[in-house]
């Protein structure tokens, strides 16, 4: 990465303001359900902490559309991570996030303690780039860190305004997705197959042009392959459609054929009438009958995929083969993420459904990454600057 890092700072006595992501999952009551965002921050808290350095950590949690409000407070964060940390973790209440509390705890902080501030989202023009805030932040430390990899695709107060007034750099979570990304796109151990599901064509356009330009194969699977299936002419009953994709999905058949690159659709599927859970299913092979859906990809077509992905030495995968919410379509996906675990080589999951499925499956040890933000690794498939991650310093 041509940007500076924790490693290439001094951080000792410093006051180290870190940008995270901790917008967890939490139930009714508010209770964390998933800590692993915060679980993914520790290298870089411990390392500052370890490095004496003071640390403040700043996130957002959820989407608060009226400013402070209590339900939104980052105090169950703060709770939680002192537990990983093993130490006191002190909370700025602050409605306006950098106010008196900011202010006076960050004043009187010792080196290797640790300030966690309020939701920045709790201003309502962070997530517009608002300068005046980010200056507020900017004020209460010597350094910026980024390291909330999940948000590095927004250009907010706290990813990327905050870079124009102290020296901003990465911290090790942002290092680590982009290294392993990086270098899949880059310069990846060949054969490089990309896996791509979920439901639609038109959420992945960006990715499915910019990945034909690096992949030596590509597979389809889920509600987006009908699209493509359409385009070359078969039937596909009442499964999920963009009409308006059609053509665009021609073309990438056409950009396929024309790389070199082996495209591999579904061959067959697991139908329904209806889109329930306990719908009478079928399988189909080739073209799908009036009155049904394409809900998961089919035995043969799970072969194929294996078969695609076999000798790989670099995996990318992105979004599931089927509705796999749904356990009876459910098999293709996690017939694919047990493939996947098995290559023998770099296997990357994207976040989102595809990371969820390999972490409930069991299969999250067995995989090289998996990216802790779905939206930033996909816009970084699609091969766009990422806004967190250009704001920072560059190496000298
Ligand atoms: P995405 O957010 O684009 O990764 O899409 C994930 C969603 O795609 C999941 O909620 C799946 O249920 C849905 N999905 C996958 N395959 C199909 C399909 N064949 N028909 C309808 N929805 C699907």
């Amino acid at each position: 990465m041509n940007k500076k890092t924790l490693k290439d700072i001094d951080v000792k006595g410093k006051k180290v303001v870190v940008r995270c992501d901790f917008n967890v999952p939490q139930d009714k009551e508010g209770n964390i359900t998933d800590s692993r965002r915060i679980e993914a921050a520790l290298p870089t808290i411990n390392y500052l902490i370890e490095n004496n350095a003071k640390v403040i950590l700043m996130s957002h949690l959820g989407r608060p559309k009226e400013g402070f409000d209590a339900k939104y407070s980052l105090k169950v964060v703060g709770e939680s991570l002192a537990k990983f940390l093993g130490k006191e973790v002190k909370l700025a209440e602050d409605r306006e996030v950098v106010g008196e509390n900011a202010v006076r705890l960050t004043a009187e902080m010792k080196e290797g303690e640790v300030v966690l501030l309020e939701n920045v989202r709790f201003i309502k023009t962070e997530t517009k780039n608002d300068m005046e805030f980010a200056k507020k932040l900017a004020s209460l430390a010597d350094i910026f860190v980024n390291d909330a990899f999940g948000t590095a695709h927004r250009a907010h107060s706290s990813t990327a305004g905050i870079a124009e007034y102290i020296p901003a750099v990465a911290g090790f979570l942002i290092e680590k997705e982009m290294e392993i990304m990086g270098k899949a796109l880059d310069a990846p151990v060949r054969p490089f197959i990309a896996v791509l599901g979920g439901a639609k064509v038109s959420d992945k356009i960006g990715v499915i042009n910019n990945l034909l330009e690096k992949v030596d194969g590509l597979v389809i699977g889920g509600g987006m392959s009908y699209t493509f299936l359409k385009a070359k002419g078969l039937k596909i009953g009442n499964s999920l459609v963009e009409e308006d994709r059609v053509e665009y999905a021609k073309e990438m058949l056409e950009k396929a054929k024309t790389k070199g690159v082996s495209l591999y659709l579904p061959v067959d599927h697991v139908a329904a009438k209806e889109f329930k859970a306990d719908a009478e299913a079928i399988i189909v092979e080739g073209n799908i009958p009036v009155g049904y859906m394409g809900l998961d990809i089919g035995p043969k077509s799970i072969k194929l995929f294996e078969g695609a992905l076999k000798e790989a030495k670099t995996v990318i995968w992105n979004g599931p083969m089927g509705v796999f919410e749904m356990p009876a379509f459910a098999v293709g996906t996690k017939a694919l993420a047990e493939t996947i675990s098995n290559v023998k080589g770099t296997t990357i999951i994207g976040g989102g459904d595809s990371a969820a499925a390999v972490e409930q499956l069991g299969y999250a040890d067995k995989m090289t990454h998996i990216s802790t933000g779905g939206g930033a690794s996909l816009e970084f498939l699609e091969g766009l600057e990422l806004p967190g991650i250009s704001a920072l310093n560059d190496k000298m």
